[in-house]
């Protein structure tokens, strides 16, 4: 078999790997429908996140079952399942709580840009759909795996409500998805920060209703002007800069929220600001787990298209040229077919 491998800056390579196999009772092998690259897999890939040695890459993933392992009880072969990118047993007391990407057995998924992937802990970590899905739904279903579900996520940590004016700092996948999260759960307003005219019109059609071009702090005193000074009720991080957060914190209202999902890189948080607009603050991995039956069950009834956010699809072996136009900005989210 033929995999993803990251060996430094900007070297990705398709390449023979073990294919893999059963290791634990608790695994499910699948075999991929369709996988992505991940703007968080730009991190290594440009360098600012190092790595120590060559690295199998991908971890947002849906396709059929293979074969299970003995102890596996849920998910059985020929099934089309969906899983995220926080492998989880879905019985601890922190996966009880809905946060399954804290969950005491936490693993990474990596591997998934490839044919055939093995998944620990399948009967927690997969969900299967109601039937086969046909080839236009693949997309969508994909996303549920991370982006979308981190999206959510970040609209759910943020509070956001029927009504809520909500903030979306990040116009990449996840913020655009992010959009497409706070329309469903009823915002009435959603302003979308973004200085890139392909990325604006995204995030209109998922739903935006006002776009702030400005950054930094000339983006805030926006955000104040179209708030009448008080700051928006929710506010979604999705970048993990400092700079993306500050904007955040203050472009919040008081008593108002943050749901940040973009991981963090060189940032450390002011504290006397986040103290003094009395913002909540909640984010981190999205708990994807939480959310998969009901993200299935949006996409499966055709109630929202988020496979729209991939606006470039290659053959998988093609995964080098889905990095580079990611890592370009030619591309928002590159689709991998195997
Ligand atoms: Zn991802
Ligand atoms: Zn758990």
């Amino acid at each position: 078999m033929r995999g993803t491998v990251l060996y430094g800056p900007g070297d990705v390579r398709f390449e023979d790997r073990e294919a893999p196999r059963i290791e634990k009772p608790t695994d499910a092998i699948i075999r991929i429908a369709v996988t992505c690259v991940c703007g968080s897999d730009l991190w290594p890939y440009r360098g600012i996140q190092k790595i120590a040695q060559p690295t199998p890459m991908g971890h947002e993933y849906c396709g059929i079952v293979e074969e299970v392992g003995s102890a596996v009880k849920t998910v059985k072969p020929g099934q089309f399942v969906i899983g995220s990118f926080c492998i989880s047993d879905n019985t601890c007391p922190n996966c009880r709580n809905g946060y399954q990407s804290g969950c005491q057995n936490l693993e990474f998924m990596s591997r998934a840009q490839a044919p055939y992937l093995r998944v620990p802990s399948a009967d927690g970590t997969l969900v299967p759909t109601p039937d086969i899905p046909s080839d236009d739904l693949l997309p969508s279903l994909l996303t549920i795996s991370d982006v979308l579900g981190t999206g959510w996520f970040a609209a759910d940590a943020a509070n956001v409500k029927l009504g809520s004016t909500v903030a979306v700092v990040g116009d990449g996948a996840v913020g655009l998805l992010g959009v497409l999260s706070a329309k469903q759960m009823g915002a009435a307003r959603i302003i979308a920060m973004s200085r890139h005219e392909r990325r604006q019109q995204f995030a209109r059609e998922f739903g935006a209703t006002e776009i702030v071009t400005e950054r930094g702090d000339e983006g805030v005193t926006r955000i104040m002007d179209l708030t009448n000074g008080i700051g928006a009720d929710s506010v979604l991080e999705c970048v993990g800069s400092e700079e993306s957060m500050m904007q955040a914190i203050l472009s919040t209202r008081p008593g108002g929220s943050i749901g940040y999902v973009g991981v963090p890189h060189g940032m450390k948080l002011d504290m006397p600001p986040v103290f003094f607009h009395l913002v909540r603050l909640h984010g981190g991995p999205a708990p994807v787990r939480r959310y998969l039956p009901d993200l299935i069950k949006l996409v499966w009834e055709r109630k929202i298209n988020p496979g729209k956010v991939f606006d470039l699809t290659l053959p998988l072996d093609e995964v080098a040229e889905g990095y580079r136009a990611m890592d370009e900005r030619r591309a928002i989210k590159t689709l991998l077919r195997p």
